[in-house]
This record gives structure tokens, C-alpha cells and sequence, in this order.
């Protein structure tokens, strides 16, 4: 196929007409399809079926003898946080087990920095003159949606295939007014990229304007391949320690997308100075987790070869789906030059940049042909995307064959939307 941009205007129009006749039958097909979030399909949920007889009626009693029925343990059983100790590449007593949630434990611990400060601060932020995260971009709404729910205002960093622009990102830090930025740092939500050893490196050396600056570690995709390879991830609690930032990542994780997305368990590591910290606000907040769900994990995971043998099932399950969106993309768009897009090794979701000024086009065709995606902007902060061009597909949830028609309906759009784009430029 040549380029959209090397068409002459009555070729142009040509595909244009033809596109848009393709779209109209594929419109007529009239289908409901949700391509938005990142759940996991109903099969994925059925990989843990056996855990909800877990821990099972009397097996109620953690290694020490603690009563899991019970109030207390702040911090997790011991069991529970070995199990999760290769995955956050931390020690077990530098772990806590929260409950369902990791987002909740991020929205604690930027309530909890403004309200009262971190180890390391002067004041706490709010009292700061205005407190600023660095964004990576294309990044998760939902930590966007944190920042802009707390008031903490959001500077974009630019990702380059490695993680964050690490040029961009030492500038900025330099700022006192800088407090945090967040790092999805393996196969990231959405691009799908990893922190490569350099950026991490950095992330932990670098200079920072605020001595009580803090990296938002959100590992939420840490065992998610979806591919036989287990790209690993260097160590940033060591890093940081050895760079004499003993105490600037919060480490994340959870098992939403390993065991059950609603009923999971959250991870938070981090130095022993910030476990104290957290242990010590979180006392406030809770008498206590949910320990019966944490021994249900561990009686049904066991360990981190559990762990990585479960998710190989995950995988078979979800691999095929993101094959599909990226054989329809390559099908309809390889070489026309309308998109972009990433081939992600992990995680949950498909990148897709458009011509520039294309993407909310793109997404109003889709919703006009029955296909539901994120709105346009939502990778950026403020859902403000300058360019108007990237997009972020979920794969897992709909059925293959739901997928498989989505992919084709969305690759149809984007094709449509950028012959749109063009016309209009040269007009
Ligand atoms: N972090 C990232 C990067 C995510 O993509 C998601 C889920 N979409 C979460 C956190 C949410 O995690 P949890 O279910 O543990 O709150």
C-alpha cells in the first residue's frame, strides 16, 4: 500500500469513497463492542475459580498461629509478603499486604504526603507553594485523575521506547516544587514499554530539586508477558540505595489481573524508613487487612513459580486477542502511514497513534459504529492530548471473536479518519 500523504486528490478520493463504504457495511453490521478498559475477561476470572473455596472451611490459622478471622496484623501475613517478595524485588519485612486495591494504596500515600509529609520532608506538601508530579506520557488515566482529585499539578515527560525521557525528567526534578512522577515501569500502561536498566539507573541517581521527592513505582504489570519471554526488570530499591537515595520509591503491585480484579491483593514496598511511615499512618486507617484473602493467595499461588505458571495460563488466554487487533491494524493500515502502533510484549493494552488532529475523530466514528473506546486525551494529563492523536485499545475483556470484529471496525475508522484529515489539510 502507498502512503496516504504520496496519493494524488483523486486518488484520495477514491479511497476515501471506498473507505467510507466499508465503514457504512461495517456500521450496518450494527455491533456492540467495548474496547475501553483493561479488565480481564470472564475466562481469566475462571483461572481462579478454586480460590474461592480458599482458604476453606478451618484453615483459618497463618504459620505463626495467628487467627486470620481476627483483627490485627497491619502489615500482612509473613507468608503473604514471601510470596510477593521476588515480584517487588523486595524483603518481606519491607512489605505491606493491603487489600483489593493498589490505586487506593497510591491515592493513601498522596493523601497522607500532603496531609502530613513523607520521611524526608520539611512540611507537608500541601503547605508546599504547589506541588507538581511528573507525568510520563502516554500514561494511566487513573493516576492523572489522582493528581487532579488532590490538586497536585501535572508537568508531561515525553516516553522514548525506554521509559521517560531521562533528559527531560533530570530538568524538571531539579525543581523543589517537584514531589513525585509516576512510573509504570514494565510494560507500561499503555505503551507497553520497559524502563530499560539506564533509566531506572537515573530515575534512582538522579538529582532532585525536593529532598523528600518520591518515585510512584506502579508495577502493576510486573509478571504480565505475553510472550515466552520474561523480560526482567532492574532492581530500583537497590538502586536507589546505592545512589544514596535510600528512601525515594514507593513500590506498587498488585494481583488484580493474576487472580481476581475485584478481589485481589495490593503490595506496597518500599525502604524500612517508608514502611514505618506507611505502617504508621495506615494504623488510623484500619485495624486491620483482609487476612483470609491473603491466605487464600498463598494457599493458591504457593509461590513465585505459582505465580509465573499461572499466568502462562493468562497468557494463552489474552495473547491471541492482541495478535488480533494487530493483524487487523497491519491489514488495513501497514505502510499508508494513518498510524502508528505498538507491539507490546506485556501488560494489557495496544497504542495507536494516528495522523496528528485524527484521534477524537476516530473515536466518535467507532462510537457511531457501535465500538466503545477510551475517550481521546484520556493518556494524557487533564485528558488534554496536544498532538490529538493517541489512543489506547484494551483487548482482554470482549471475546476474541468480539475483538477480532472491534480491530477491523477500529483499523476501518482510523484509515477513514486520516484520509478525512488530509483531505481537509489540503483543502
Ligand atoms: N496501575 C496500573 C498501571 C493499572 O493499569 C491498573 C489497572 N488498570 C491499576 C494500577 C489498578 O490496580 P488495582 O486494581 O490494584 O487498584
Amino acid at each position: 500500500m502507498t502512503t496516504l500523504a504520496s496519493l494524488d486528490p483523486a486518488a484520495r478520493d477514491a479511497l476515501r469513497a471506498e473507505t467510507r463504504k466499508a465503514y457504512e457495511a461495517f456500521k450496518a453490521r450494527g455491533l456492540k463492542l467495548d474496547m475501553t478498559r483493561g479488565k480481564p475477561a470472564p475466562e481469566q476470572l475462571d483461572l481462579s475459580s478454586a480460590m474461592m473455596s480458599l482458604p476453606g472451611n478451618g484453615d483459618h490459622f497463618a504459620e505463626s498461629g495467628e487467627d486470620a478471622r481476627n483483627y490485627g496484623g497491619l502489615q500482612g501475613l509473613p507468608e503473604a509478603r514471601a510470596l510477593f517478595a521476588p515480584l517487588v524485588q523486595a524483603p518481606p519485612a519491607q512489605i505491606v499486604i493491603g487489600d483489593n486495591s493498589s490505586l487506593a494504596l497510591m491515592h493513601d500515600c498522596v493523601a497522607w504526603a500532603l496531609l502530613k509529609g513523607v520521611p524526608g520532608s520539611v512540611k507537608p506538601w500541601s503547605q508546599e507553594q504547589e506541588p507538581v508530579f511528573l507525568c510520563p506520557v502516554p500514561g494511566y488515566d487513573r493516576h492523572f485523575a489522582i493528581c487532579e482529585a488532590l490538586g497536585i499539578r501535572m508537568l508531561p515527560v515525553p516516553m522514548t521506547g525506554q521509559g521517560p525521557d531521562m533528559d527531560v525528567v533530570e530538568k524538571l526534578a531539579a525543581d523543589p516544587a517537584v514531589k513525585g512522577m509516576w512510573c509504570v515501569p514494565k510494560y507500561a500502561n499503555p505503551s507497553g514499554e520497559i524502563y530499560s536498566d539506564e533509566t531506572v539507573r537515573r530515575l534512582a541517581a538522579m538529582e532532585t530539586g525536593s529532598p523528600d521527592f518520591r518515585l510512584f513505582w506502579d508495577n502493576a504489570y510486573a509478571v504480565h508477558h505475553l510472550t515466552a519471554t520474561r523480560h526482567p526488570l532492574a532492581d530500583i530499591l537497590s538502586l536507589c540505595e546505592k545512589a544514596g537515595h535510600p528512601d525515594r520509591a514507593f513500590i506498587f503491585a498488585s494481583t488484580s489481573k493474576v487472580t481476581l480484579a475485584g478481589a485481589g491483593l495490593a503490595v506496597f514496598a518500599s525502604s524500612p524508613e517508608n514502611v514505618r511511615w506507611f505502617l504508621g499512618r495506615a494504623f488510623f486507617r484500619t485495624i486491620g487487612p483482609d487476612k483470609l484473602n491473603q491466605l487464600r493467595h498463598v494457599r493458591f499461588l504457593k509461590d513465585m513459580a505459582g505465580i509465573e505458571s499461572h499466568m502462562e495460563k493468562q497468557r494463552t488466554l489474552i495473547a491471541p486477542k492482541f495478535e488480533a487487533v494487530l493483524d487487523a491494524l497491519e491489514a488495513r493500515l501497514g505502510g499508508t502511514g494513518a498510524a502508528t502502533w505498538t507491539k507490546p510484549e506485556g501488560g494489557y493494552f495496544i497504542t495507536v497513534d494516528t495522523v496528528d488532529g485524527a484521534a477524537q475523530r476516530v473515536v466518535a466514528l467507532a462510537k457511531d459504529a457501535g465500538i466503545a473506546l477510551t475517550p481521546a486525551g484520556a493518556t494524557s494529563p487533564y485528558g488534554r492530548d496536544p498532538h490529538d492523536r493517541t489512543l489506547r485499545l484494551a483487548p482482554t475483556f470482549p471475546s476474541l471473536s468480539d475483538v477480532k470484529a472491534a480491530a477491523e471496525g477500529i483499523a476501518l475508522c482510523i484509515l477513514l479518519a486520516g484520509l478525512e484529515t488530509q483531505t481537509a489539510e489540503a483543502a
